[in-house]
């Protein structure tokens, strides 16, 4: 059974800020509750009581999104329905709505958001890799001698391993920003235990951008989760493939050399596999869901010959 003494719903950072910095030993902070309440409502740790819970669903400062130079700042109160519902979002964030569409269920997609799928930083959260891609950064603030400090962290820094942040005791995230890539085609990839309401033992984020003659890569971006112990961003690889001929040939080579990249200590001969497929199916799907250019590969039809 899950008890505590007190629960808390500040509506603005500053209360948040001081009832978490003065909450007991073992107190909470949630958002969606999505990570929190199944492992405690299920048993799975036993009874189990917390001094207080600090919902942060409540607080306006960590509502809505904006945009400016480049990138798009969201609330850390953002779920991963929005990525679906917000046109605005989907426009600029193109990876996010596959994301999003393979997360969960509609109930926990309009609970779980983003900024705890990131807390939570588990190796196979499907958030990561689409942050990697992003290049993602945290707004984590907290109260000094009264005054709200905050900083930034990129998600490579924030996240340290599976399950551990630098994310302070008395810091709150709120907001995530990420490049805005309108014009980008994206697409996410992921695989698990089963179809639906399905946790990945591996995932993938890409992000093409083709040339206006819609012949080469003009740029990319690639991310795993779940191959190793935090989300990989595929740099060499994006190297690699930035203006060269787009080609099925081309594809298949840069997905073999992502297998490589593969250093989780279970199952790696079928995660090494996975990984070659997601590459080609990510980097192939983002390439049909290039907005306004029509991509022509030069090898057309023939890796499905041969
Ligand atoms: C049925 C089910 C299916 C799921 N399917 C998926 C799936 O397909 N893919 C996937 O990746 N995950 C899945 N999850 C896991 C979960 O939904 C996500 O990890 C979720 O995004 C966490 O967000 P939350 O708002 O619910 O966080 P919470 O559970 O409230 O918190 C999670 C962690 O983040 C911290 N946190 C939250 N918000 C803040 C903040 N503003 N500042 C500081 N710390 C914060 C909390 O303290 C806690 O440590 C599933 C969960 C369930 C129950």
């Amino acid at each position: 059974m899950l008890t505590c003494d007190t629960y808390h719903m500040p509506t603005n950072l500053r209360d948040a800020l001081e009832i978490w910095s003065g909450a007991p030993e073992g107190s909470s902070l949630i958002s969606g509750a999505t990570d929190i309440l199944p492992w405690a409502r299920e048993g799975r740790a036993g009874d189990v009581h917390i001094p207080s819970f600090v919902d942060v669903t409540k607080i306006k400062e960590l509502d809505g999104h904006t945009v400016a130079n480049g990138r798009v700042r969201l609330g850390a109160n953002t779920v991963y329905q929005d990525f679906l519902t917000d046109a605005s979002l989907r426009h600029l964030l193109p990876c996010m709505p596959y994301c999003a569409i393979w997360f969960a269920d509609d109930q926990i997609r309009e609970q779980a958001t983003f900024a705890g799928n990131l807390a939570n930083a588990s190796p196979v959260a499907d958030g990561t890799p689409p942050a990697a891609a992003l290049n993602a950064s945290l707004e984590l603030a907290r109260l000094d001698g009264g005054n709200i400090k905050t900083r930034q962290l990129t998600v490579s820094d924030f996240i340290v391993g599976p399950g551990r942040t630098l994310l302070q005791p008395d810091e709150i995230i709120t907001a995530v920003s990420l490049d805005a890539v309108a014009g980008y085609g994206g697409s996410f990839q992921k695989v698990g235990q089963r179809r639906s309401l399905v946790i990945s033992v591996a995932c993938c984020a890409a992000l093409v951008k083709a040339d206006s003659t819609g012949r080469y890569f003009d740029d990319l971006r690639l991310a795993l989760g779940g191959v190793g112990p935090r989300p990989m961003r595929l740099t060499a690889i994006e190297a690699r493939l930035r203006g060269e001929r787009i080609s099925h040939r081309t594809i298949d080579q840069a997905a073999k050399l992502a297998a490589d990249e593969v250093a989780s200590r279970s199952r790696q001969e079928y995660r090494r596999d996975v990984v070659i497929g997601f590459v080609k199916s990510a980097l192939e799907e983002a390439l049909e869901n290039q907005p306004d250019i029509d991509v022509t590969y030069e090898d057309l039809g023939e890796t499905e010959n041969a």
